[in-house]
């Protein structure tokens, strides 16, 4: 243990109160930490779990610095935080992750250019402006490609299919013609995601590979273990790994990845904080992805990330309260089921509002009752 471990008792501020922050401040109290959370949402879903609440909005300086004042550390649960705002606490207070790994992450421009300057494989891709003067970049990607927003994007949000060059410009206005970022589309046979957690002296413990489904760019499934080759396996663990360790990062990170035919392994994105597709880890895993956060942002040596039970996680959007509030006996009926509501309102189409694990030694068997309780929550 490091001489200057914050120990329970500590404070922990964290920058937005979405679910993450919830799940993080469970883990934080369960050991004896206290949570501060600021979020511009009145009795946003992590306030209801944390000690207090600063309510104003991210990109607030003089509000996160009163959140600083009374933290020990500070974190943030979202990439929404401007990072100059991170870079200012950083003055008064351990930032952990800091500013300067927010900042390379939060522009995926500058995410991928930083991932190639390291030699990490990616589709190719390249910068848009405005689509009346980008013809190098369509050239250089290929078709057909994905336009994304520079920032703010987050679950397929301003992302638009682009089929052949002469789609950019109707996709450019589809996404508010802004900033972007012009990828080739990947024939992906799967895709996975690595969750691990570094410390400040630069240890890591990585969580086993998952395999993702997404729906409308949404993530659908989780299922581990990954239906995955060793090879493919340790090569997603050294991409991961080598990119924790190239950004600097104290934290959870988790890295998105597709897998292609050939068994190539390409980095999608990379989210500098705990994931939905980590969610498992909560209840299949010794140390779920929210206390590793814990342990590593406050100087703790890192938990056993080690898997309990094969386990498929399957997300609960707001669509599903379109009717009726579903039926929760469906799942709590189960005993193998874990339900994970977090504390939303109003659902909404695609608000992700919960999640369903389901523990089972036949991970096949797992995926087919989460499935199974998902119809029967639809069907109400
Ligand atoms: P993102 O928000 O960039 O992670 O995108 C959400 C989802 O959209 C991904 O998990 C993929 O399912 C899909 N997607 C994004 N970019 C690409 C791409 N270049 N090729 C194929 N599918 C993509």
């Amino acid at each position: 243990m490091s001489a200057n471990a914050l120990l329970p008792g500590a404070t922990i501020g964290v920058l937005g109160g979405g679910q993450l922050g919830r799940m993080l401040a469970f883990e934080a109290k369960r050991m004896g930490y206290r949570v501060g959370v600021l979020d511009p949402t009145p009795n946003c879903v992590a306030a209801q779990v944390a000690d207090f609440h600063v309510q104003a909005p991210l990109d607030d300086l003089e509000a996160a610095k009163r959140l600083a004042e009374r933290s020990d550390v500070v974190t943030f649960e979202t990439e929404l935080v401007p990072a100059d705002l991170l870079a200012h606490l950083e003055n008064e207070v351990p930032v952990r992750p800091g500013a300067k790994v927010l900042r390379t992450i939060q522009d995926r421009l500058m995410q991928k250019e930083f991932l190639r300057r390291a030699g990490f494989p990616q589709a190719p891709f390249a910068p848009v402006h405005d689509p009346r003067e980008c013809d190098d970049a369509v050239g250089e990607v290929g078709f057909p490609a994905v336009l994304k927003g520079r920032r703010g994007g987050y679950d397929g949000k301003s992302q638009a299919r682009v089929p052949q060059p002469d789609a950019l410009g109707e996709a450019w206005r589809t996404i508010g013609q802004r900033p972007a970022v012009l990828e080739r589309f990947v024939q992906f046979r799967m895709e996975i995601s690595v969750v691990l957690a570094r410390g400040a002296q630069g240890e890591m413990k990585v969580y086993p590979v998952a395999e993702n489904v997404h729906r409308r760019h949404i993530l659908h499934t989780t299922r581990v273990p990954a239906r995955v080759s060793d090879r493919v396996r340790r090569e997603a663990e050294r991409l991961a790994c080598g990119i924790a360790e190239a950004l600097g990062h104290v934290g959870v990170i988790a890295v998105e990845m597709f897998v292609v035919d050939d068994g190539t392994v390409l980095i999608n994105e990379i989210a500098p904080r705990t994931h939905n597709s980590g969610h498992y880890t909560f209840g299949a895993c010794v140390t779920s992805q929210f206390e590793q956060h814990v342990r590593a942002i406050c100087g703790l040596p890192l938990g056993d990330p080690s898997l309990l039970s094969p386990v498929v996680m399957v997300n609960l959007l707001g669509d599903l309260w379109l009717q009726r509030t579903p039926p929760w006996e469906v799942v709590l009926s189960r005993p193998n089921a874990r339900l994970h509501l977090y504390g939303k309102a109003p659902p909404r189409p695609g608000r992700k509002m919960g999640h369903v694990l389901v523990l089972d030694d036949d991970v096949d068997r797992a995926h087919q009752e989460a499935e199974s309780i998902l119809r029967e929550l639809e069907q109400g």
